[in-house]
């Protein structure tokens, strides 16, 4: 077992209190007024100065305390659109067709938790930036902070977030150097052919069979053009066109999503996706036009600050508790964008209890309060590894 993190009891009640007010007043991307006011408020309290209003209803604070290196700290505020179920739980959600399904509510309460621990102990010399970001689902709320200046207003040598993981156990935390998450990026084709009578088709130019044809010719971008090494995803999730039976549609879109790992593979992967298009056609007489949409890039952990964040979380759990060896996952994050700009790692939390948790985004889900200490903790810990005093 893990060593019990020092964060006092009054601390402890607190992050629960934040955690379960936040989780059942839940606010989606570039929305959060509540949730930021309940966080100003808190850090006001600490006697921390404050700043608002980066992509909206970002909350950052500065603790500083004499001279030394500075270090970034990430949570996010925001919700899921997506309704809640369990009526077990008191604290549920009071927003309907709103929950906190991914538990950036006990992110944004161990950020807090840590500030609070921080401003009365002051372990540290240096400055520590306390960033709480709106719209990471699907938004890039980090994206919009650090293109208002995130960084250049609060300058910071690395920066570092963390993501609870119910599907590791609680006192585990896990992480590798390198992409921790990957490449999302979406597309839409238009296949546009010449409408026609469904009973003379050589009168026409069939847009559905062209976009069939589109649709397998796509999938030889992983199976025939990508290493086996190497990794890609290349779904068509959508296919519209058509409204009756004896009517060639003039237009079919396509729609769809592509994962990768690797900013080369992600490269490679649009450009043949380019290449099919124009060659397909070509072979029919028929326009496609791609709309390639770059998403979040891959979280790519640099090594020094890997190697920091691991420290930490060893201090507390033990060196045989911090997985650095996990597989890069194939979902996103918004923390990419942070780490375009600063070197930097993000971390998985164990918060798992055991096989039937709820996973992230699932209805069932609520955050595991029990780690709110050593998520506190970590923070404390990569602090005062990071700004040590002299
Ligand atoms: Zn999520
Ligand atoms: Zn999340």
């Amino acid at each position: 077992m893990y060593r019990d993190p020092e964060i006092a009891e009054d601390i402890r009640q607190s992050m629960v209190a934040w955690r379960r007010d936040i989780h059942a007043n839940p606010e989606t991307a570039f929305e959060e007024h509540r949730t930021a006011n309940v966080v100003a408020h808190a850090l006001t309290l600490m006697g921390l100065p404050i700043h608002r209003g980066l992509a909206t209803t970002g909350v950052v604070a500065t603790l500083k305390h004499g001279e030394g290196p500075s270090i970034a700290l990430r949570a996010d505020l925001d919700a899921l659109n997506m309704q809640e179920l369990g009526s077990h739980k008191p604290h549920i959600s009071t927003c309907q067709g709103k929950m906190h399904g991914c538990g950036h509510d006990g992110h944004t309460a161990m950020l807090l938790g840590a500030a609070a621990h921080l401003a009365r102990h002051k372990p540290f010399r240096g400055t520590v930036h306390f960033v709480f970001q709106p719209g990471e689902e699907n938004e890039g709320g980090g994206r919009v902070m650090v293109e208002e200046g995130l960084f250049e207003q609060f300058p910071a040598d690395a920066v570092y977030g963390m993501h609870n993981f119910p599907g590791l156990p609680r006192g585990r935390f896990a992480i590798r150097t390198g992409t921790m998450t990957a490449y999302l990026d979406t597309f839409e084709i238009t296949v546009t052919g010449k409408g026609s009578h469904g009973a003379m088709p050589e009168t026409g130019i069939d847009s559905i069979v062209v976009a069939s044809q589109l649709v397998n010719a796509l999938q030889t971008i992983v199976s025939r053009r990508t290493g086996a090494t190497d990794s890609a995803v290349v779904s068509v999730t959508q296919i519209h066109g058509g409204d009756t039976w004896n009517v060639i549609p003039e237009e079919v879109v396509l729609r769809g999503t592509v994962r990768t790992l690797d900013a080369g593979i992600q490269d490679r992967v649009q450009a043949a996706m380019q290449q099919i298009c124009e060659g397909t056609a070509a072979t029919h007489g028929a326009r496609v036009a791609l709309n390639y949409m770059r998403g979040y890039p891959g979280v790519v952990n640099t090594p020094k600050e890997t190697a920091a964040a691991v420290a930490a979380a060893a201090s507390l759990v033990g060196e045989d508790k911090v997985d650095t060896g996990i597989p890069p996952a194939m979902g996103s994050e918004d923390f990419a964008f942070m780490l375009q700009k600063r070197p930097g790692a993000y971390i998985a939390i164990g918060a798992g209890e055991g096989p039937s948790d709820p996973p992230v985004h699932n209805p069932y889900y609520d955050f595991n309060d029990n780690i709110l200490p050593l998520g506190a903790a970590y923070w404390v810990a990569l602090v005062k590894q990071q700004l040590p005093v002299a």
